[in-house]
C-alpha cells in the first residue's frame, strides 16, 4: 500500500475525519536517520499527526511542528507545505524504551512530559500563527488531542500508531482524527465514545491490511470521503541552501575552516544529506561576502 491521507465528513454524526497510512515514508526516515524502534514509533506518530493537521489547512500554509518533553529523544520536528511532502527528525535517534507491563514501545518515556508542543502555521504575508500547549503524556496522540482542544477549541479524537518488526523495519504506521463540528449533539459524542471503547489499535488494523478508508468505515458506516493525497518523506535541502546557511556563520568562522580544516562538511538535520565544501569554494564564498 502506498502512503496516503484521506479527508472525509460524516453528516449524520456532525464530524469531520482524517486518516492516513505513513509506513513507507517512515521506513525512508528510519533508514536516513538510523532510528531505533521507540524513535521510529515517536517520529511515525508525529509525522502522521502533522500530515493530518496540515490537511486541515485550507491555504497550503507552511507548517512547522515541534515537540520537546525533556526526554532522551530530545526535540522532534516536522515541516510540511501541506503538499504531501514532509521532512522531519528527532534529536536523538538512538533511543529505545519499552513498557514493562505491556512490552509496548515507550514513546512517552522517550519523549517526556515536561515541555511543550508547538505548531507554527506560516501564511507567508501576515504574522505566522503560533499555538503552544504543554505536553500531557508525551505519547503524542493525547498531546495533539489536547492541542486541538486548547489551541483551536475543537474537541478531537486522535489515534496514532506504529508497529516495528524485530528487525527494526516498519510494519505499519498511520492514524486517524475525528473532529466534532459545532453542530455536534450529545448523541453524536456518545456514539463516538462508544465506538472508541475497545476499538482495535490503528497500527494493528493497518498491519492487517485495512486501508485508511476502511478504518474510518469501521467507525462510521456512512463516512463520505472528500479527497485523498499521496504522502512522501522528501527534503528540500540543496548545496545552494547550505551555502546560504554557511554565509550566516560569519567571516572569521569561514576563515578558520579554510585555515584549519581546508574545507568543511555540512549535514542537513532533516535528512542527513552531507554537503562538502572545498577550500576553494570556501574562499570564493568569503570573497562574495566581502
Ligand atoms: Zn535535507
Amino acid at each position: 500500500m502506498k502512503d496516503y491521507l484521506v479527508r472525509g465528513i460524516v453528516e449524520s454524526k456532525n464530524c469531520r475525519v482524517f486518516a492516513c497510512t505513513t509506513k513507507q515514508l517512515l521506513e525512508v526516515a528510519r533508514q536516513k536517520h538510523d532510528l531505533w524502534p521507540t524513535a521510529s514509533a515517536a517520529l511515525g506518530r508525529f509525522m502522521s499527526a502533522t500530515f493530518m493537521l496540515a490537511a486541515m489547512n485550507k491555504n497550503h500554509e507552511k507548517m512547522t511542528v515541534t515537540m520537546n518533553g525533556g526526554g532522551n529523544i530530545g526535540t522532534i520536528m516536522a515541516c510540511t507545505n501541506s503538499d504531501g511532502k514532509i521532512k522531519a527528525f528527532v534529536g536523538n535517534p538512538h533511543v529505545h524504551y519499552t513498557y514493562e507491563d505491556t512490552g509496548k514501545l515507550g514513546v512517552g518515556l522517550a519523549v517526556g512530559n515536561q515541555g511543550t508542543l508547538q505548531v507554527i502555521k506560516d501564511m507567508g504575508l501576515k504574522e505566522p500563527f503560533v499555538g503552544t500547549v504543554p505536553i500531557q503524556t508525551g505519547e503524542i496522540g493525547e498531546d495533539f488531542s489536547y492541542y486541538f482542544m486548547v489551541s483551536e477549541q475543537i474537541p478531537s479524537v486522535v489515534s496514532l500508531g506504529v508497529l516495528v518488526d524485530t528487525t527494526n523495519e516498519i510494519l505499519s504506521s498511520g492514524g486517524f482524527i475525528i473532529q466534532l463540528l459545532p453542530e455536534a449533539s450529545d448523541e453524536d459524542i456518545s456514539y463516538i465514545e462508544e465506538k472508541m471503547r475497545n476499538f482495535p489499535a490503528v497500527s494493528a488494523l493497518l498491519n492487517e491490511g485495512y486501508t485508511p478508508e476502511e478504518i474510518l468505515q469501521m467507525i462510521f458506516e456512512d463516512v463520505k470521503i472528500l479527497d485523498s493525497q499521496d504522502l512522501f518523506f522528501e527534503c528540500d535541502c540543496s548545496k545552494e541552501k547550505m551555502k546560504n546557511a554557511l554565509m550566516t556563520v560569519g567571516k572569521d568562522e569561514i576563515q578558520a575552516m579554510i585555515d584549519e580544516d581546508h574545507g568543511c562538511e555540512m549535514t542537513c538535520q532533516f535528512c542527513n544529506s552531507k554537503y562538502s565544501f572545498s577550500e576553494d569554494e570556501l574562499k570564493e564564498l568569503l570573497e562574495s561576502i566581502q
